[in-house]
């Protein structure tokens, strides 16, 4: 991107998917995006074999880095006896608890745009939005690669450590205190290294938890293309029973919100921005709703101008614009969902700015 051709597609998949969502995700993107092209098309036809129909066996594979034996030989009972309730026949899930299979939206999203349009010739990114749970089996199967390199890398280290403890227990015995030294030396380094591979594999395990289960979005930077999940977004799916229900409206507005957040959160890192850790950002990193709600709409100045370098803003006056679009975006159809302070901040942003310039 970078330049005023860049064109931005949003489409939806499958012809159910809320046009509220669609409508308001598009106008926060075009404003984020100011200057920018942003386009929402019309809903992409869903069709079957997006969902992901051998979910049980990839969690077959999955599991054994994923959870404890026990817990592994426990799963595996209970399939087995459900299988046997079903009369030997195996488990069939229903389509609306399928998830969708976030490479097969990728590669059909890049065909869409290599043959249905003839690729189009200007800068482009298209980002398909799903409102169907997510996830991602060849991330898995990297992961799961990954985590059997650590294992074998593990196994040299503690095969290096046997050997030089051989060393170290003759040295002793034959009285050789250089020997011993060099031995008890690389023995310390050894420790190190299994250590830190050790907490490698924890980090990496607890990666693959999160992916083997669902992913909100998957990006291939080669095609420009992108696939957005808003399914974990609706609140209706973090509450408990005994929660009280605030209605279908409130609900709405919520996963809006959310919804628009995440979108320029993802749009963001296909720029190639990393999460920020200086302020209280638009880009800093989350792991939760809750989390995410917490952080604000906007952009720390750090971020600001790496977005402002990808979109071509170079002007105050430009930056101002934008602002303005914000304010206007914000406070317009979306007021309901964000609230008057979102709004009211990129008024007085742009205001200062203007008084100071
Ligand atoms: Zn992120
Ligand atoms: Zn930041």
């Amino acid at each position: 991107m970078g330049n005023s051709k860049s064109h931005v597609y949003l489409i939806p998949i499958g012809y159910d998917f809320p046009e509220i969502l669609s409508d308001a995700l598009s106008e926060m993107v075009s404003a984020f995006l100011y200057g920018q092209q942003v386009h929402l098309l019309a809903p992409m036809k869903f069709t079957p074999d997006l969902l992901l129909d051998d979910r049980i066996d990839l969690h077959d594979t999955v599991l054994p880095y994923v959870e404890d034996p026990i817990q592994v030989r426990k799963y595996r009972a209970q399939k087995k006896k459900q299988i046997e309730k079903n009369n030997g026949q195996p488990l069939t899930i229903p389509g609306e608890l399928k998830q969708m299979n976030a490479d097969i939206v990728l590669s059909k999203l890049h065909h869409k745009l290599t043959k249905d349009w003839h690729g189009a010739d200007n800068a482009y990114v298209i980002i398909g939005l799903t409102l169907r749970d997510l996830c991602d089996p060849m991330g898995c199967q990297k992961q799961i690669e990954l985590l059997e390199r650590i294992d074998r890398k593990l196994e040299s280290v503690r095969d290096r450590q046997r050997k030089c403890a051989t060393k170290l227990r003759n040295a002793m015995m034959k009285g050789y205190p250089k020997k011993q030294k060099a031995a008890q030396e690389l023995s310390k380094i050894l420790d190190i290294e299994k250590d830190n591979l050790i907490e490698q594999k924890k980090f990496e395990q607890k990666k693959l938890k999160k992916l083997s289960k669902y992913v909100t979005n998957k990006t291939n930077e080669n095609h420009r293309t992108s696939v957005m999940s808003f399914y974990r977004y609706d609140p209706k799916r973090d509450r408990s029973s005994l929660a009280v229900d605030p209605g279908l409206q409130a609900d709405q507005k919520v996963l809006v919100k959310r919804s628009c957040k995440m979108i320029i959160h993802h749009i963001c890192e296909m720029f190639g921005m990393k999460h920020c850790i200086y302020f209280h950002c638009r880009m800093n990193g989350s792991a939760t709703n809750d989390q995410q709600d917490l952080s604000p709409v906007h952009l720390c100045p750090v971020c600001l101008r790496k977005l402002f370098s990808c979109t071509g803003i170079f002007t105050t006056p430009k930056v101002i614009e934008r602002y303005f679009r914000m304010q206007q975006c914000t406070g317009g159809i979306l007021k309901e969902c964000f609230g008057e302070d979102t709004s009211r901040w990129f008024r007085q942003r742009a205001g200062t700015i203007t008084s100071a310039a």
